[in-house]
């Protein structure tokens, strides 16, 4: 890692307390990884910083040279990273997870997405958009309020890039909001989900709340369990 550093070439707003973190690898070749997988991520001095975290990589896995991690303000660590200056240096333990498209192939994806758990998704539509992909995929995205809808002026341009339908859902829309209200459930999926649905492989990420709402709204509409895929961003 110490060989392998990454400074800090920008640090960018997102919509919903979330803050991209883009890092340039500094005299080697960037890292290879999946689209959806994660990285151990350290800020400082040095690598042997005893603190470190987990952060999904948000950018295209198609560019090893610019590597992009987003992060949502919550606790002790991620609620100063806004501050973070140009320059610093990252270390990343990476790529692990299996949480990709890579690894699952099918003839269609639909990703179930709450909040920041748009990470690993808007890496795989990345990648999915430079790579050409023709496939269609369909992605629910639920936030309370459209403004803390993080990404949501680049899936509008992915949506003309891609064969790629979004359905955003707010739980705590304005009046004026047209787009779907609520959770995430079984009727709302039943109105969008292909005819070939039992065919395509289902990635969701966001609270464990909402796992387990739209695992049973899987279960629900007969979707075998084999094909859901799903990331947690909570560990111990
Ligand atoms: C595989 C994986 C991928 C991930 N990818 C991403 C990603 O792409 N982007 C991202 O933003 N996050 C991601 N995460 C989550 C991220 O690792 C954590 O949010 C981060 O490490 C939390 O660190 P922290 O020190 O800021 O929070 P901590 O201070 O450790 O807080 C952790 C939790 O405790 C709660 N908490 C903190 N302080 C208090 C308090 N005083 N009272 C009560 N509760 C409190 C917080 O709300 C939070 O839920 C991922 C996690 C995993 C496991």
């Amino acid at each position: 890692m110490l060989r392998r550093p990454y400074p800090i070439e920008e640090v960018i707003k997102e919509r919903g307390k979330t803050w991209t973190l883009v890092l340039r690898p500094e005299g080697h070749t960037g890292m290879f990884f999946r689209p959806g997988q994660f990285a151990w991520l350290k800020i400082g001095k040095s690598p042997f910083a005893v603190r470190e975290h987990p952060f999904s990589f948000s950018s295209s896995a198609m560019r090893r040279d610019r590597i992009e991690i987003s992060i949502k303000e919550l606790g002790d660590f991620t609620s100063n990273i806004g501050e973070v200056s140009p320059g610093t240096r990252a270390y990343l333990d990476g790529p692990h997870g299996t949480f990709t498209v890579d690894r699952h192939k099918a003839p269609g994806y639909v990703f179930l997405v709450g909040g920041v758990g748009i990470t690993p998704i808007i890496s795989m539509l990345r990648t999915l958009a430079d790579r050409q992909e023709k496939r269609p995929l369909l992605l629910f995205y639920s936030n309370k309020t459209w403004e803390e809808m993080t990404f949501r002026e680049e899936l509008e341009d992915l949506s003309r890039r891609l064969n790629l339908q979004v359905v955003y859902t707010l739980t705590d829309p304005e009046e004026k909001w047209e787009g779907e209200r609520g959770r995430i459930d079984s009727k709302m999926m039943a109105r969008y989900l292909p005819e070939n649905r039992v065919e395509c492989e289902y990635f969701i990420c966001g609270p464990d709340p909402l796992q387990m709402a739209v695992k049973r709204a899987l279960e629900e509409l007969g979707l075998p369990l084999e094909k859901v895929q799903s990331e947690s961003f909570n560990y111990i």
